[in-house]
């Protein structure tokens, strides 16, 4: 079926034609993508194109499309029942692996998206701390509850405006911004607040503005600096974690320790499953047993968990970390030589596996530096790629994954098509 007739039959029942907003193309421009299936590193489109997939789901696909495995623990649970509203024994087994592969995990409970994760773990940092405000950083995405939805005031170290229509001022009056990666600032607005910061939240190795790793030193500066003044520090890992090596980011390589963490995406192996977790002083304050409600009708829902659980044993004992990390650092080097060889103002930012294209020659450090990129000449690769059977992130402010189905064949297809597309932008 032709795109542009389903996407104008969706515009008629769907608000934009999508239940996201990237997936509109808004970023690029032209007729959104639409999938039938996927297998592996391969999406079948609805108008018959195989396309090399390297949104992977933001992430979530990390073994490929359909992997068996979790097709068929998927099945095998479906047959059992979906939901009950009653626990059952497999969310148990499920936080038990979790605890015990993030050091500093005591607790975990289960929610069905990273959205719900990140908005109980800042009312639990208010509700421990009595604190109302929270720290986060420009250009970071902690899913669409009100208090996240913000952008910087005009001055960098002012409080943040609302940065969607229909969230009250006061629901973002006690969120503060920094600039991603400036310890400096983060200091002076704790020297002047500090008393009043529930917590600092942070995405260890940005990437919902294109993939910005973090600085020397910026994670352990946040660590010191809220254990200082009493805050939290929230590792939201929704993409980080389980993503660059079989735990979370902040354990991993960030050599920090979080008062909480939200994990998202990859532990749900593509079904909608999504984590809050942290210290037991903390999360012991969760109803029942504390006084800071959170609840869920398919939290824990036995059929996410099971493609979770399968995706967790995989990856344990495929180990695919480093062959998608070289595969990464072969395809970022190919990116940017073949970019400067032909005069384009392009680098490729990447860490293990995933990496951004950002069409800028300035180093991107923060969200400031992000938007330097030309965002005209993007969409026109981007669309150079998906002419040719490749699909890349349709906005330039995201990041593009490589699973564990990616081989090197499919790297040295996106460089020749990439080097192709050089030549025609
Ligand atoms: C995707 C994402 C979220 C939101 O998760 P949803 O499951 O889309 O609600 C939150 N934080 C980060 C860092 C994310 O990348």
């Amino acid at each position: 079926m032709e795109h542009k007739k389903l996407f104008s039959r969706a515009r008629k029942v769907i608000p934009g034609g999508v239940n996201s907003p990237v997936r509109a193309f808004n970023g690029v421009g032209g007729t959104p993508v639409f999938v039938e299936k996927g297998k592996k590193q391969k999406i079948w489109t609805a108008d018959g194109r195989v396309l090399t997939d390297y949104c992977c789901s933001w992430g979530a696909m990390i073994l490929g499309h359909a992997h068996p495995e979790v097709t068929a623990a998927i099945r095998t649970r479906a047959a059992k029942g979906t939901t009950f509203g009653i626990a059952t024994p497999d969310e148990v087994v499920f936080a038990e692996r979790l605890c015990s592969l993030v050091p500093g995990l005591d607790r975990v409970r289960a929610v069905s998206s990273g959205t719900e994760a990140v908005m109980t773990a800042v009312r639990l940092a208010r509700g421990v701390t009595g604190r109302d405000w929270i720290l986060k950083f420009d250009g970071c995405y902690h899913g669409h509850s009100d208090a996240m939805l913000v952008k910087s005031g005009s001055g960098v170290l002012t409080m943040g405006a609302s940065s969607s229509d229909g969230v009250t001022k006061g629901a973002v009056a006690d969120t503060l911004v920094a600039p991603y990666n400036d310890l400096a600032a983060v200091k002076q607005l704790f020297a002047e607040h500090g008393q009043k910061i529930a917590a600092v939240i942070v995405e260890p190795v940005a990437g919902n503005m294109g993939l910005v790793p973090p600085q020397e030193g910026f994670l352990k500066g946040l660590r010191a600096i809220t254990s200082k003044y009493g805050a939290l520090l929230i590792c939201d890992e929704v993409i980080n974690g389980f993503r660059f090596g079989f735990s979370s980011y902040s354990a991993l390589y960030g050599d920090v320790s979080p008062d909480l963490l939200t994990l998202g995406k990859v532990i749900g192996g593509g079904l909608p499953l999504a984590a809050v977790g942290g210290k037991r002083k903390w999360m012991d304050q969760l109803a029942p047993d504390g006084p800071i409600y959170q609840a869920g009708t398919l939290s824990g829902n036995p059929l996410a968990v099971a493609a979770g659980l399968k995706t967790l044993e995989v990856l344990e004992r495929d180990m695919p970390y480093s062959r998608m990390a070289e595969l990464g650092s072969a395809l970022a080097v190919g990116l940017s030589t073949l970019a400067a060889e032909n005069g384009l103002p392009v680098q490729c930012q990447s860490f293990n596996g995933v990496f951004t294209l950002f069409c800028t020659t300035s180093p991107v450090t923060d969200l400031t530096s992000a938007k330097t990129s030309d965002t005209k000449l993007y969409a026109k690769i981007f669309h150079g790629l998906l002419d040719r059977g490749i699909y890349l992130a349709p906005s330039q402010f995201e990041c593009n994954f490589i699973s564990s189905a990616h081989t090197e064949r499919d790297i040295d297809e996106l460089l020749s098509k990439f080097e192709a597309v050089c030549r025609t932008v």
